[in-house]
């Protein structure tokens, strides 16, 4: 390892994909199902890599090419190893919704004192995690590292992969259910972040809210979120108060207010101002589909298109029932990996809407086409819908726009120009 150490020193940074390649990059060969990036060595190597890392014992003889058994196991360890060279402070974060959000949340923070960097976009899996950490250089003060899960056993292995000085959990909710089989594994699987910070004597961040996380992270080192706050209004903006002042923020939802809790107890930590943990709160806004808000005339667009599962689309849906426009209407796209909850889940949110008494609402895909919902319409897929839909600009209306990421509902915002 110390070879191949000295050699991504000297690069310009790691890069899996040679369609991105830069010159002075380290090229880890990795495969996926459908591709094996072995081939691609010589192609990295002409477009400007100094070095690739292979499988292929093709190159065992050339010196720009260093062969390893398993070129990802390879990169984690690369990852961890600089990990502990440069021994910084490291948070990671998990949870079933808003690990993003949180993680730029905290960014927007510590950025307000400290050289940080964390998970760019949402590479939060055992390639991103990785690639997270060696992004991280001599001038980073402090790295975070988001991480995600839809099977058991995936957040202890990302532990291990980090080396994390601080944890949290943004909340437990059900996102992959699929894949961990059931609430219960969901919670168990999250807390494996707890469960290493444990073991390692490191610090957990809990909200002090969260019940379920007072009782999972007990006997840890923990530092709880400011109980010295408030939500003074979430709409359309949150504005929250903490530590007796008052922020203004640009984020939207409800939900979105621990998001904000968690992210200040971080700035805490690091022994942050009030003044500039506020800042850094007020300074936040998302340009990713997350919770993104459109005005055009009269109508209100809350564009939530990034990603939806069960627990994001409740809390979603009971924001949007308590905007101050008269007319609420709500499009919803499939939630994906729910494997056999799927038709309670979609039934579950089809009958969220009528309780809520949304004014108009719109069902698109495979799975909410088959729910029973007498207000709602339904459509198989979005180009049914596009055929179909209509809206009137000039009544004052607000209007929801969520689904799973496969569905990329965004694409509605071209027909609503
Ligand atoms: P992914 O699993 O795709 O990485 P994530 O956990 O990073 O998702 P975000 O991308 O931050 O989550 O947010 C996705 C959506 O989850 C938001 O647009 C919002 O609808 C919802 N969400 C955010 N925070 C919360 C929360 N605290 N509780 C419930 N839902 C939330
Ligand atoms: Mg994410």
């Amino acid at each position: 390892m110390k070879e191949l150490y000295q050699i991504f020193l000297t690069s310009n940074g790691v890069q899996t994909d040679t369609r991105k390649i830069i010159d002075g990059q380290l090229f880890y060969a990795l495969s996926g199902e459908n591709f094996d990036g072995n081939t691609y060595v010589e192609q990295a190597l002409s477009k400007g890599a100094i070095h690739a890392v292979s499988s292929d014992l093709k190159w065992e003889n050339d010196s720009r090419v260093t062969v390893v058994k398993d070129t990802l196991k390879n990169l984690q360890q690369l990852a961890t190893y600089h990990r502990k060279k440069i021994n910084i402070p490291i948070l990671s974060l998990t949870g079933s919704n808003g690990k993003t959000t949180t993680k730029e949340l905290i960014i927007s923070v510590l950025r307000q004192q400290f050289n940080v960097k964390g998970t760019a976009g949402n590479l939060n899996n055992h390639i991103g995690v990785p690639l997270t950490l060696l992004s991280f250089n001599e001038s980073t003060d402090i790295g975070i590292v988001e991480m995600g899960a839809n099977h058991l056993k995936e957040i202890e292995t990302l532990s291990n992969i980090t080396l994390p000085d601080y944890g949290l959990i943004t909340n437990y909710g059900k996102a992959h259910l699929e894949g961990f089989g059931s609430e219960e594994n969901i919670r168990i699987g999250k807390s494996e972040l707890f469960e290493h910070l444990r073991k390692h004597n490191k610090t957990a961040i809990v909200g002090h809210w969260d019940k379920e996380q007072l009782k999972r992270s007990k006997g840890i080192e923990r530092f709880l979120t400011s109980s010295d706050s408030k939500l003074i209004k979430a709409e359309p903006y949150i504005s929250l108060e903490f530590e007796g002042k008052q922020c203004d923020t640009q984020l939207v939802g409800e939900y979105n207010y621990h998001n904000m809790l968690l992210a200040a107890a971080v700035g805490q930590i690091f022994n942050m101002s009030t003044t500039n943990i506020i800042k850094g709160l007020a300074h936040y806004t998302p340009n990713n589909n997350r919770s993104q808000i459109i005005q055009k005339g009269n109508l209100k667009i809350i564009l939530d298109a990034y990603n939806a599962n069960p627990s994001s689309m409740v809390v979603a849906l009971k924001n949007l029932s308590k905007q101050s426009e008269r007319k609420k209407i709500a499009i919803l796209g499939d939630m994906f990996e729910l494997g056999t909850y799927s038709t309670t889940e979609h039934q579950n949110i089809a009958e969220l809407t009528q309780q809520l008494q949304i004014d108009q609402t719109y069902l698109i895909g495979e799975a909410f086409s088959k729910v029973n919902c007498e207000q709602a319409q339904l459509f198989e897929n979005l180009e049914n819908f596009n055929k179909q839909f209509n809206i009137d600009k000039t009544q004052e209306s607000v209007l929801l726009i969520k689904g799973s990421r496969g569905m990329a509902l965004e694409r509605i915002l071209e027909i609503i120009k």
